[in-house]
């Protein structure tokens, strides 16, 4: 393939753009070489500035769910565009969203709109925090929440593609409430919460983790962290941004029947536009101003057209809710066939699924947690990357990330990738 156009392109970016780029993982430094710069996409192509057409297996990193540019959430954005883009009024359209993401997703009777995930799970620790009165919270190693400071200890996703977990800028006083936990280890969140006696404001985790690549709870890990959380009456924050509306209608609530005190979302909540919120009961959300002390606000939270792609992605979602089965089938068929290559090699691998999320590590051992994840081989997974991109297959430039399937690809799709996966894995060799 041919990329003179995004070189160019990328070059200019970097004159005045921060390495070119306004996240840092599209800056492809896990993975060298050049971004790719896409000129438009629709269903699971993208069709980049060189006029090459490519697989799509990040869906723009999740909201893109039943493929790109879908009619009906394209359509509602430019009807609703007709009539004004932003007021800082209420709008009816906020009340319909709100109704509707209240009935699909389980312990929830209050929603508040955001323009991010960052935000969404910024304003639930500071609501966690507000509501307990305490000040310490937990986080997962590897987990990603968005880029406010409390979250970038030991940080998943780019954060840790880009070699700073601990970001330059964030505060010690900051740091020293954030406590660290190691994923799929339960015991260790027990001791912590013993150390820590009545200073932890909440817990809060991808309930199936995305970030480090895709990582599934162990049997038992949510659960297990719920009943701790209520015996020292401490918050349970899912973060949903990813898994939200992805792997069920009621997101991992629903997927592993596990209840959380609070839910924040993103990414399919804004059909790709930029939506973020916050989801509890109504106890719990009585405390955000104005009604109550915790404050949290946004000039174009609820923005009009933001609210139309996501009350037409959520309609969809709700009214097919087949999509959901559709998608993890896909997914398991693209398991299998990538199972059946790399078994074949002499590559070390692991692939881990749920539902509509996978990824490959290239691993001697099973990766459970940010350490095993970590001590993945980046190097094949370079290779990789590369070599499928050159059979016009986009997967995510970094080992820690999932892959997000969207429901308009084809099985023939998927055969095309798992052939794709055999010509590269015989070039690795
Ligand atoms: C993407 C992501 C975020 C951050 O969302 P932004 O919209 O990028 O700010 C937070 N949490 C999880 C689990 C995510 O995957």
């Amino acid at each position: 393939m041919i990329y003179k156009r995004s070189s160019a392109l990328f070059s200019e970016a970097q004159r005045v753009i921060p390495g070119g780029v306004n996240s840092p993982v599209r800056a492809f430094n896990a993975v060298g070489g050049t971004p790719i710069f896409v000129e438009k996409a629709k269903g699971a192509y993208l069709y980049d500035e060189d006029g090459n057409t490519l697989i799509d297996y990040i869906a723009s990193w999740g909201p893109m769910i039943l493929g790109h540019a879908y009619e009906p959430v394209v359509n509602a954005v430019i009807e609703k565009a007709r009539k004004g883009t932003s007021f800082g009024m209420p709008t009816e359209i906020e009340t319909t969203i709100a109704s509707l993401s209240v009935s699909m997703v389980p312990n929830v009777d209050k929603i508040r709109f955001v323009n991010s995930g960052t935000e969404a799970c910024m304003s639930a620790v500071r609501l966690a925090r507000g509501f307990t009165g305490k000040d310490k919270i937990i986080k997962f190693a590897g987990c990603y929440h968005g880029h406010s400071d409390s979250f970038l200890i030991q940080a998943g996703s780019g954060a840790v593609t880009h070699g700073t977990p601990n970001s330059p800028g964030v505060t010690q006083g900051t740091a020293k409430d954030t406590i660290l936990a190691s994923y799929n280890n339960l015991e260790q969140v027990a001791q912590l919460l013993e150390i820590h006696k009545n200073e932890i404001a909440c817990i809060i985790i991808e309930p199936v983790a995305g970030n480090m690549g895709c990582i599934p709870p162990a049997e038992g890990f949510l659960q297990g962290l719920r009943d701790l959380c209520d015996s020292n009456g401490v918050l349970l924050i899912f973060d949903e941004v990813m898994t939200g509306f992805r792997l069920a209608k009621g997101g991992v609530q629903e997927f592993y029947n596990v209840r959380a005190d609070i839910v924040t979302f993103g990414k399919v909540i804004g059909g790709g536009l930029p939506v973020g919120a916050f989801a509890a009961r109504e106890e719990i959300m009585n405390f955000l101003a104005p009604v109550g002390p915790v404050y949290q606000a946004g000039t174009l939270s609820g923005n009009p057209l933001a609210m139309a792609a996501g009350l037409a992605m959520l309609t969809q979602l709700n009214d097919n809710p087949g999509i959901f089965t559709s998608l993890a089938s896909k997914t398991e068929y693209l398991h299998r066939g990538l199972d059946k290559v790399l078994s074949t090699s002499k590559l070390p691998y692991t692939i881990n699924r749920v539902g509509s999320m996978i990824s490959i590590h290239f691993s001697e051992t099973p990766v459970t947690n940010f350490t095993t994840a970590a001590h993945a081989n980046n190097e094949t997974f370079k290779q990789f990357f590369h070599g499928m991109l050159n059979q016009g297959v986009y997967l995510p430039p970094s080992a820690f990330e999932s892959w997000f399937l969207n429901d308009a690809l084809t099985y023939q799709d998927i055969d095309n990738t798992v052939a794709a996966c055999e010509k590269v894995v015989q070039e690795i060799a």
